[in-house]
C-alpha cells in the first residue's frame, strides 16, 4: 500500500542528515558536557556548534538561545517565567483565543493563581484586530503572547507589527514559533521579540528537543531548577544527540528555505485547488489569501460528514492526515480554533488538516486528489444530513449536535 504523510505540522520525519550526525553521540561520544574531562569537552563543543546553528536560523546571538526538550516547555517556561519575574511591574498577560494548548493551558493556569489573561478573539477567517490588542493593554500587561503560524488553519499573524506595538507600551512579547520556524524565514530582530519558542521535531529534529530564545536582558525566572546548565536558565542535562541534530535540522532548514517554501507551497496550491475545485461544499478553514497562511497548510471542511471517519478512510488508503491539532485528534471535541472562528460546529466536525513536508511530491497530491472525492462521496451517501429536500428542524440539529 502507498503510505503518503501530510501530517507535518503534527510531526516531521527525521532528516537522514540529522541522524547521522546523532548517532555519534550515543555510541563514542557519550560524555556530559558539563564534564571538564576529555569525553565532556568534545561533547560540549557539539552542543555549542548547534547552539549557533540554532541562532543563524532565526538571527539571534546563540548566547540567547536555551535548549529546552520541546515546545510546550518553551512556552511554559515563557509566560509562567515572565509572570514570576514580572510580579511587581503587573499580573495582566494578552494571548489569542487561538493559540496552542502549550500557551492556553499556561495560561489557564496562571489565572488560577491570580493572573488576568485576555483571550483576544479572532474573525470568520482566524485572523486578529489589532486595534482590539492595542485596547486590551493596561498599565498592568507584562505580556502579549501570540503565535507566529497556527498549527491548525496555517494563518500568519502580524508579528512585526505586533512586536512595534508591544515595543511602543513597553510590554514583552513571546510569539510561539514552532510551527514557523523552518517552514518561512523567522528573524528575530525584524520581529521585536523578547521570547520565542521553536521544537526540533517540528522541523526535520528528533523528538524531545527544543529551543527559547531569550532576547539579551530579559529577566525570565527558571522553569526547571537545579544544575547549571544553560548558564543557570534552563536545569538538566543535555540531550546531546537531540540537540546536535537540531543544529543540523535548523542548518538544513536555512539552506533550503526558500526553494523548499516555494516547492511545497506549490505542492498545497495544487492540493488546495483540487479539492476546492473538484469536491462540493467544502469549505477552507483559515485565510482564503494563502500567503497569509504556512506553506505547507490546508485545513478544510467537507460538510456532511464527520471528521473522524473521514482520516480512518484516508489511513485505510495509506494517506495521513489531521483533523485539528494532533493532541485534540483522538478526542470528540471540535477544536478550540474551529470554535473561535465560528465555523458552524457541524462543518468544525469534518475539518481536515493537511501539512506538506519535504518528502511530498507532486505525485502525492495526485493521489490525495484521486482517492479523495469517492471516499467524500460514499460517506455522504451514508450522513442522514445529505441529500434531504428540507432543511432539519431545530430538534434534528439539537440531535446531531449532540451525536456529534
Ligand atoms: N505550539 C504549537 C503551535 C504547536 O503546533 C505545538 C505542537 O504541535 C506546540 C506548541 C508544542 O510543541 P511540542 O510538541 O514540541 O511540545
Amino acid at each position: 500500500m502507498k503510505r503518503i504523510y501530510m501530517d507535518n505540522n503534527a510531526t516531521t520525519a527525521v532528516r537522514p542528515e540529522v541522524l547521522e550526525a546523532m548517532l555519534p553521540f550515543y555510541r563514542e561520544q557519550f560524555g556530559n558536557p558539563s564534564s571538564v574531562h576529555w569525553a565532556g569537552r568534545a561533547v560540549g563543543g557539539a552542543v555549542e556548534k548547534a547552539r549557533e546553528q540554532v541562532a543563524q536560523l532565526i538571527n539571534c546571538s546563540p548566547a540567547e538561545i536555551v535548549f529546552t526538550s520541546c515546545g510546550s516547555e518553551g512556552d511554559n517556561m515563557a509566560l509562567k517565567g515572565t509572570v514570576d519575574a514580572l510580579r511587581e511591574k503587573g499580573n495582566h498577560i494578552i494571548t489569542t483565543a487561538v493559540e496552542h494548548p502549550a500557551v492556553l493551558e499556561t495560561c489557564k493556569a496562571l489565572e488560577k493563581q491570580g493572573v488576568k489573561v485576555t483571550y483576544l478573539p479572532v474573525d470568520h477567517n482566524g485572523m486578529l484586530n489589532l486595534t482590539d490588542l492595542e485596547a486590551a493593554i493596561t498599565d498592568k500587561t507584562i505580556l502579549i503572547s501570540v503565535m507566529w503560524a497556527n498549527n491548525e488553519t496555517g494563518n500568519l499573524y502580524p508579528i512585526e507589527e505586533i512586536g512595534a506595538i508591544a515595543r511602543k507600551y513597553k510590554v514583552r512579547f513571546h510569539t510561539d514559533a514552532v510551527q514557523a520556524v523552518g517552514k518561512i524565514p523567522v528573524d528575530v530582530q525584524k520581529a521585536n521579540v523578547d521570547l520565542l519558542v521553536l521544537s526540533g521535531h517540528k522541523l526535520g529534529a528528533a523528538k524531545g528537543v527544543g529551543a527559547t530564545y531569550i532576547r539579551r536582558g530579559t529577566r525570565l525566572t527558571p522553569f526547571i531548577h537545579g544544575g547549571h546548565q544553560e548558564r543557570g536558565r534552563r536545569a538538566g542535562t543535555h540531550n546531546v544527540a537531540g540537540i546536535v541534530g537540531f543544529g543540523v535540522a535548523c542548518e538544513l532548514a536555512g539552506a533550503h528555505l526558500e526553494t523548499e517554501g516555494v516547492r511545497i507551497r506549490a505542492l498545497r496550491d495544487r492540493l488546495e485547488r483540487g479539492i476546492l475545485e473538484g469536491i462540493p461544499d467544502v469549505k477552507l478553514n483559515g485565510h482564503p489569501d494563502p500567503n497569509l497562511r504556512l506553506p505547507n497548510t490546508l485545513n478544510v471542511s467537507f460538510a456532511y460528514i464527520e471528521g473522524e471517519s473521514l482520516l480512518l478512510n484516508f489511513d485505510m488508503k495509506g494517506i495521513a492526515a489531521s483533523s485539528g491539532s494532533a493532541c485534540t485528534s483522538g478526542s470528540l471535541e471540535p477544536s478550540h480554533v474551529m470554535g473561535a472562528m465560528c465555523v458552524d460546529v457541524i462543518l468544525a466536525h469534518s475539518s481536515t488538516r493537511f501539512s506538506l513536508g519535504t518528502d511530498n511530491t507532486e505525485a502525492d497530491v495526485d493521489y490525495v486528489l484521486e482517492v479523495l472525492p469517492p471516499i467524500v462521496q460514499r460517506l455522504r451517501e451514508m450522513s442522514p444530513l445529505y441529500n434531504r429536500d428540507e432543511p432539519l428542524s431545530c430538534m434534528e440539529c439539537q440531535v446531531i449536535r449532540k451525536v456529534l
